[in-house]
């Protein structure tokens, strides 16, 4: 907090597609997508216009004991999409869906009679969110070591960090390995209620590319076991590795599955955790056995941000956006493999529209990369930003998050830009730096 005191912070007062503009007029392409949920670029019409319309007719109205049109629209639209899913309930930001997904899994239990499946098992590198239950399944130690005493404990299992795998272990092994350490604990404890991890990819974690296979592995642990899969689609779903619905692709159906960030196009907050007919009649009987679930937040099902995710859907087809992020997602690719070339560059690993490109000291020890006068992401911050692009990296690790339907120019000039500034880099490394 105190570093953030001497940075010139930007204050970003309008923006229009990829590009936000700061109070003194000056352009920034939006290179994170305003933190992984921007979908079209910002001031997008129809999206700007179903927001417009239904500030006119109904700002908000309760889920408790009402319903309302955009939330029933919504929930019908979703479950289409979600293949296997078929209730929906909703919530105002991930952390929250994730909460949702927590509670559903350990009432499911309580419901049918088993109320000692209590535990999760959760991924190395998962991020879930910052509220307690979900910084418990989550594991990215600095974040939350604060909080840790008030923690609930969790079984944690290796994630394909393929990357940073032990040197003694081909790929394969260490993918198996990260799959037989879930099974052992599933072996040994009978009181795994769900297993929770985010779907195709850990991204705060950073950008962590799960291999093909490796989910679908996981889901067949949950079947054999008996036990729930939470997936965390939060980031990775609505398209941001390629795909409308990334468990569709991993063939790894889950049980309960939260959504939020692109819901809205990144225009409001919303969320939403659906899940299976099974999971809801866990929850069905009489008043007094006290099945429901026991969770509704003031804004659950809020009008304006349901009518903006229905718009926001309309769009995905209309411009048959999953399509087009196919495409772009090769100009990608080919950008970068000329970045793998770098001294300092360890590993690139991307997916859709998901760049993480890992910066190290040099290739062979992969030590992250470190300068002696300034810290890395802040460097990143600040000479992406003098080049008209906003990036924010994890740490060592460079991340490319844009929105979605970028137009190609643009993609061309934050690859540039993320180039450059790898080049200056390793340029300025050992000099003053
Ligand atoms: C961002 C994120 C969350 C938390 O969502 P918020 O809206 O920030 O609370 C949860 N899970 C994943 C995978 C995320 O990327």
């Amino acid at each position: 907090m105190k570093d953030w005191q001497d940075f010139d912070i930007k204050v970003i007062s309008k923006a229009k597609g990829p590009w936000l503009v700061d109070s003194e007029g000056r352009k920034y392409l939006d290179g994170v997508a305003s933190m992984w949920c921007n979908v079209w670029g910002h001031t997008r019409k129809e999206i700007v216009n179903a927001m417009i319309d239904q500030v006119k007719r109904l700002q908000h109205s309760t889920l408790f004991g009402l319903a309302n049109e955009p939330a029933i629209l919504l929930a019908q639209m979703m479950v289409k999409q979600a293949k296997g899913m078929s209730r929906v309930f909703y919530s105002d930001n991930g952390s929250t869906a994730v909460e949702v997904a927590l509670k559903m899994a350990l009432q499911y239990w309580r419901n049918s009679g088993k109320p000692n499946k209590n535990r999760f098992i959760a991924l190395q590198n998962g991020y879930h969110g910052d509220t307690i239950g979900a910084m418990s399944v989550g594991y990215i130690q600095n974040f939350f070591a604060n909080y840790r005493k008030v923690l609930f404990s969790v079984h944690r299992v290796p994630s394909p960090y393929l990357y940073r795998r032990p040197n003694n272990m081909s790929e394969d092994d260490f993918v198996n390995h990260c799959i037989d350490s879930m099974e052992m604990i599933l072996k040994k404890n009978s009181n795994v209620a769900a297993v929770i991890m985010e779907s195709g990819a850990q991204l705060a974690g950073g950008a962590i590319i799960y291999p093909d296979g490796y989910q679908k592995e996981i889901k067949k642990l949950c079947e054999k076991y008996g036990t729930l899969l939470i997936l965390d689609e939060i980031a990775t779903g609505f398209g941001r590795l390629g795909s409308m619905v990334e468990y569709i692709k991993q063939e790894s159906m889950p049980d309960i599955v939260a959504f939020g960030k692109m819901l809205t196009a990144g225009y409001l907050p919303l969320a939403a955790t659906l899940s299976t007919e099974e999971i809801y009649n866990a929850f069905l009987g009489e008043f007094d056995e006290y099945k429901q679930l026991f969770h509704g937040h003031t804004f659950t099902g809020n009008p304006i941000g349901c009518a903006t995710a229905i718009a926001n859907l309309e769009l995905y087809k209309k411009e048959k956006l999953i399509e087009s992020v196919r495409r772009k997602s090769k100009i990608i690719r080919k950008r970068l493999d000329e970045i793998e070339g770098y001294e300092i560059v360890g590993d690139v690993r991307h997916k859709g529209m998901l760049a993480g490109i890992e910066l190290v000291n040099d290739k062979k020890s992969k030590r992250p990369l470190r300068l002696k006068k300034e810290r890395i992401n802040y460097l990143i911050m600040r000479e992406s930003l003098k080049r008209g692009v906003f990036l924010r990296p994890l740490g060592h690790i460079m991340l490319l998050v844009p929105p979605l339907a970028i137009p190609n120019k643009g993609l061309d000039m934050l690859l540039d830009v993320a180039v450059e500034i790898i080049e200056y880099i390793q340029k300025k490394r050992g000099e003053s730096l």
